[in-house]
């Protein structure tokens, strides 16, 4: 239940502790993607703005970071109580900003709470260590701290969570934060965080926000000499860049990317198929399919293809699609015409290619009805690329072996699933994927805040959550007392 007056002045961004516009003098027009309405309109920043921001962001850091683990973890205690409060007005900017439909707006609202509750937990669990030593009257110790400041880049498809997965930690390990949300997000992917964290008690000066262009500032906030780490969510390509720019510019500096995904379902010939369809249905067409662990490839063991695809094609047909903030609607727009349009390229590609469409239909507005293809083989554009919408196409296995095949025959290794009654078999088949996830008799879409979250080849580098957030947000200083005098070679 909302219970305060909501936010306001939400056209206003937090740089250097002062709530004010961007000084580019150009401004960014916010829309809700379902109705087409102006949200907002906010003045972009620009890398003198950026520069302020990460300039304070060093100085409130050392503060910061000085406060005791309680006081950091109070902070986000008093945050998660806020997100308790804002519930409701959270969920509708959601929906309004970035098309969610209110299950996976719901949905994303737990995820960024859970992850600043898992947060309020890591301060008192960062700790460094003492070894022995092979040097007579030396001690050995490693000490753990932040790394300084932040700069978090993430993308519009979940964008408060996706913020939140990096910023919460972060900050409870007493780093400051400046964050770049994506440009269809502004306000679900920095703005509101911002406003959370404020109202939690955050020191002035600690979060930033910085809205503008990915292609304008986008090299600068990675290339400023302040940033000691740069946590980037979105596409492989600019991944790819930002870790290059990262790892090979001036100014060395760690980088997490999580990136693209093409995650392949499996059902095994021995699998529940009921349970299968469940699972596929949620796993793909939750928020329209814009996640990047949603289902990218259905994969199908031939025994059980044809009853399968049967059940699957009947779920989706039956599937409420259309205005994201009525309860019952699965498949929501889309975040943007540009989208919709690569999307309707994919459908007729995938046609092209003699793939059959099984469940189709016409976009309303930015609604892409759900679309279903069969005989669909690996080299096609749908199996290979990612979809990020609501299509996906079955592919036949020979056999096990072959479907393990087929799951591999991918550049990325984010999430993955196999459907299996033989749990020793599900096993080993996980364990033949090469990705960072894999979960068995469940969709590829899971996220907890315990849990390791990350991908292998081209799906990224590093882990998010829990004990692996530790190892991302802080670095190791080894820090030797020399307490007897030691006996020199010379
Ligand atoms: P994107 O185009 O790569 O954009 C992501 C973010 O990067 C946005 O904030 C964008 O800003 C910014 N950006 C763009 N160009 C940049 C540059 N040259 N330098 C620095 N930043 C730049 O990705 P998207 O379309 O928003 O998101 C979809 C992709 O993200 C999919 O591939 C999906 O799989 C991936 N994703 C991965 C994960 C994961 O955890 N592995 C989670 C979610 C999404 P602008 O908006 O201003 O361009
Ligand atoms: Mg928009």
């Amino acid at each position: 239940m909302t219970s305060k007056p909501a936010y306001q002045n939400m056209q206003l961004q937090p740089i250097a502790g002062q709530w004010r516009v961007g000084s580019a003098g150009r401004n960014l027009n916010v829309t809700n993607p379902f109705t087409g309405e102006q949200l907002l309109s906010v003045a972009m920043a620009t890398r003198e703005d950026l520069d302020e921001a990460y300039r304070q962001a060093q100085k409130a850091q050392i503060e910061w970071a000085a406060m005791g683990p309680t006081a950091r973890g109070d902070v986000m205690r008093r945050a998660v109580a806020i997100f308790d409060e804002r519930r409701d007005e959270i969920i509708d900017w959601l929906i309004r900003e970035s098309g969610s439909t209110r299950i996976k707006a719901q949905i994303e609202w737990g995820s960024a709470r859970a992850i600043t509750q898992e947060a309020a937990s890591l301060p008192g669990r960062c700790h460094g260590r003492i070894l022995p030593s092979d040097m007579p009257g030396k001690e050995s110790r490693v000490y753990r701290a932040p790394l300084g400041v932040v700069g978090v880049i993430s993308p519009w498809n979940f964008p408060l969570h996706l913020s939140a997965r990096s910023v919460s930690p972060a900050l409870a390990l007493g780093n400051a934060v400046v964050i770049k949300p994506a440009s269809d997000t502004p306000v679900t992917g920095g703005l509101l965080l911002a406003r959370i964290f404020e109202e939690a008690g955050l020191p002035a000066g600690v979060l930033s926000v910085v809205v503008g262009a990915g292609s304008d500032i986008g090299d600068a906030f990675v290339e400023h000499p302040v940033p000691a780490f740069i946590s980037f969510t979105g596409s492989t390509p600019v991944g790819r860049n930002i870790g290059r720019i990262a790892a090979g510019g001036e100014h060395l500096k760690h980088v997490a990317l999580e990136l693209g995904g093409n995650s392949p379902f499996v059902v095994l010939a021995d699998a529940d198929v009921d349970a299968a369809v469940n699972a596929a249905v949620v796993g793909k067409f939750l928020h329209q399919g814009q996640i990047c662990m949603a289902i990218n490839r259905i994969i199908v063991e031939q025994p059980l293809l044809e009853e399968f695809t049967r059940r699957f094609v009947e779920r989706v047909k039956a599937l409420p699609y259309g205005d994201p903030s009525k309860a019952e609607t699965v498949v929501g727009p889309v975040i943007n015409a540009k989208q919709l349009v690569g999307l309707k390229d994919k459908v007729r590609i995938a046609q092209q290619e003699g793939a059959v469409l099984l469940v189709g239909g016409e976009p309303q507005g930015n609604v892409m009805p759900p679309h279903v293809f069969s005989n669909v083989s690996a080299d096609m554009e749908l199996a290979r690329e990612e979809i990020f919408g609501p299509l996906v196409g079955i592919q036949t296995a020979r056999d096990a072996q072959h479907a393990l095949e087929l799951a591999n025959s991918t550049e990325y290794g984010l999430s993955s699933a196999v459907f299996t009654r033989d749990i020793a078999r599900g096993v080993a088949f996980a364990q033949g994927i090469r990705a960072g996830m894999t979960h068995i008799n469940d969709m590829p879409v899971n996220d907890e805040p315990n849990a390791p979250f990350g991908g292998e080849k081209n799906s990224g580098l590093g882990r998010f959550n829990g004990d692996w957030a530790i190892e991302e947000f802080t670095t190791d200083q080894w820090i030797t007392v020399q307490h007897a005098p030691r006996p020199y070679p010379f």
